[in-house]
């Protein structure tokens, strides 16, 4: 008997493709068949649809080119100068590397940044390998409340062998429920706390956290992921500035930039157990060609940031607004919405996350299902929440009034229960307008 196959990936979508390549007669045609692929998601996803999925921001065609320019052919491991390499020939690396480092430095107002790493996730090992020890107690927030699973057992802080225990948070206030956080934290008295939030509406008692945790000494890690743009931007709190002792962020959210990790940080103290825990534990050759476009972006933040994120939040909030009009209920209402680049609906009674964004997707309009508050952190599959973001019909240059569009295309679909093929045809032709990128050099601000 042949051994069972075992696959996490969708033996289906496999099967189609080994069937794809089974029919080429040559290795040009199988490339052609990868070309052909991503060409397809380029006309619809780039082109067609309404994208409000909240971790998604298109880049700006400088920070394309970067992407597949030659300097991301070359091999650079190690530390920044001449004897931290271990290969010769980088000045021009180390100069595009320095550049980075301090293009960061100045977008998040800081001391120390780290460039390296390829996501937020690696950002999220390095605090806990460089902070904490295996057996050390620590506290983040649970899925339901927008908690991360890189902060959780079954990602990077579990897999560092730390115990977690949950922040308490306040599902109607969504934050932090500080009083009884004042309680708790005595008691187990964490080394380190995360406040890591995928699902991030308003912020967070980062200031107060830190007094309570102070007293033993505990550290404050801020993986705001999610936040980097708007915190850059000047439209969030500012977690340093508050007491967070460590900030990360994923460059590929609000921050605009190619999918990429950042690390930040002010306390000198932590700069050789960060700094190496990203080498050599966790980044060997780390892309050079991505550390070009990741600084490129934040010149584009230090230049567009304020303005950029500032239209985000507005969208937010108006598309929000105009979804709650129509008769889609939106988390946060009494707190005006949002002050992100989120929007958060319970469409539990439109079928839930997982039939409602697909439902949408088949009207050119992607969103991603999400947990709730209320929602058991085993339903991640099947939750009550659909997660909706701005970052790229703001880049597009959509302002509020768009921002109605898009609710009036979802009601119809959703409240109306118009079928979504007859609302698709006014969804292509609405995004045809809106082809370029704005808040870059290459194109400056919308009018
Ligand atoms: C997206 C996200 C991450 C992971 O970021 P990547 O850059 O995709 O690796 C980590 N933490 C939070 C809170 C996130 O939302």
């Amino acid at each position: 008997m042949p051994p069972t196959e075992v696959a996490v990936h969708d033996p289906t979508i496999l099967a189609q493709a080994r069937a794809i390549l089974d029919a080429c007669r040559s290795g040009q045609e199988m490339q052609q068949a990868v070309l052909d692929a991503v060409q397809r998601n380029e006309t619809w996803r780039g082109r067609q649809c309404i994208n409000l999925l909240a971790p998604e921001a298109p880049t700006s065609p400088t920070v394309r080119a970067l992407l597949a320019s030659e300097i991301g052919t070359r091999a650079a491991e190690g530390h920044i100068g001449v004897v931290q390499r271990w290969f010769a020939g980088t000045k021009y690396i180390d100069e595009v590397e320095a550049l980075c480092v301090e293009l960061l430095k100045q977008a998040f107002n800081c001391r120390y940044a780290d460039h390296r790493l390829m996501g937020s996730m690696l950002g999220n090992m390095a605090v806990y390998y460089a902070l904490a020890e295996p057996g050390d107690v620590i506290m983040t927030v649970a899925q339901p409340f927008g908690g991360h699973s890189s902060n959780r057992a079954d990602g990077p802080a579990g897999q560092r062998g730390l115990k977690i225990v949950d922040i308490p948070f306040d599902p109607v206030e969504l934050t932090v429920d500080l009083e009884l956080f004042r309680k708790m934290a005595p008691l187990v008295k964490p080394k380190l706390i995360t406040l890591g939030l995928s699902m991030t509406l308003f912020p967070l008692p980062v200031r107060e956290m830190k007094d309570v945790i102070q007293e033993w000494g505990g550290r404050l890690f801020f993986d705001g992921a999610h936040q980097a743009g708007l915190i850059a931007g000047g439209q969030f709190q500012d977690p340093l500035a508050e007491g967070a002792d460590v900030l990360t962020g994923s460059a590929g959210k609000t921050f605009g930039g190619p999918q990429s990790g950042m690390m930040m940080w002010n306390d000198p103290a932590l700069t050789v157990p960060l700094t190496q825990a990203v080498f050599p534990v966790l980044a060997a050759t780390h892309q050079v060609n991505r550390v070009a476009a990741l600084a490129v972006s934040a010149a584009e933040m230090i230049a567009f940031g304020r303005a950029f994120m500032a239209q985000i939040v507005r969208n937010a909030q108006a598309l929000a607004a105009a979804l709650d009009r129509r008769g889609i209920p939106i988390l946060g209402k009494h707190k005006g919405y949002t002050a992100t680049h989120q929007v958060i609906a319970n469409v539990r009674q439109m079928g839930g996350g997982l039939d409602v964004a697909h439902l949408l997707a088949r009207a050119n309009m992607i969103t991603n299902k999400n947990l709730l508050p209320h929602d058991a952190p085993e339903a991640w599959d099947r939750p009550s929440g659909l997660r909706l973001g701005t970052i790229e019909v703001t880049r597009l240059g959509m302002k509020e009034p768009q921002m109605d569009q898009i609710a009036e295309f979802m009601a119809r679909v959703l409240v109306e229960k118009e079928p979504a093929d007859s609302v698709l045809e006014d969804v292509i032709e609405f995004r045809q307008p809106y082809q370029t990128l704005y808040y870059c050099f290459d194109n400056g601000l919308p009018a």
